[in-house]
């Protein structure tokens, strides 16, 4: 059994918790602090720029088509071997794929796809809403992942990634 000390102790305690909530309360809700709940779904969140989402294959602007040369390099590097890439042989001095696969449901967002792409045509993209209800909705084919990726980022753009991987490659 508590001893009166106590007791009392708790009862003080239990009046002074309310106008010391209520104070943490009035503290925080004013028009001078800003808003840090997001209204996500309604407002989108802003992506650090470095954010990785699913690889995606962004289109040539000026062809509209992706710049994959169905090499395959980025499913050998891939370390759960979820991408499968069959080239097009109908027009050898023209290489591209004729399907490009990611099962995604087995993605870790490694990047290294996107590293080991020669022509820089693989990128991380944004996407974060991905859920399905089957296995099969995880699959992203060549026009999904073309689809997700959107125009390829100005020239200048894509020069400065190239320029950072050998960077990196020299260091
Ligand atoms: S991000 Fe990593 S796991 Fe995902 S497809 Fe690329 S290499 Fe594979
Ligand atoms: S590494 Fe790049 S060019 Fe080669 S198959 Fe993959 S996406 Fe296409």
């Amino acid at each position: 059994m508590k001893n009166k000390t106590v007791i009392i102790k708790d009862i003080i305690n239990s009046f002074v918790s309310i106008p010391k909530g209520l104070w943490i309360t009035l503290v925080n809700w004013s028009i001078a602090r800003p808003c840090v709940t997001e209204l996500y779904p309604e407002q989108k969140r802003q992506l650090p720029q470095n954010y990785r989402g699913i690889p995606v294959l962004p289109v040539d602007p000026k062809t509209g088509k992706s710049r994959c040369i169905a090499c395959g390099a980025c499913a050998r590097m891939c370390p759960e071997h979820i991408i499968t890439v069959e080239i097009d042989k109908s027009d050898p001095k023209d290489r591209k794929p004729s399907e490009f696969s990611i099962d995604i449901s087995r993605c870790m967002w490694c990047g290294l796809c996107t590293e080991a792409c020669p022509v820089n045509c693989l990128v991380m993209g944004k996407d974060f809403e991905l859920a399905t209800y089957t296995r099969e909705g995880m699959i992203y084919n060549l026009e999904d992942l073309m689809r997700l990726g959107g125009e390829f980022p100005a020239e200048e753009v894509v020069e400065e990634i190239a320029e950072e991987k050998k960077e990196e490659s020299e260091s």
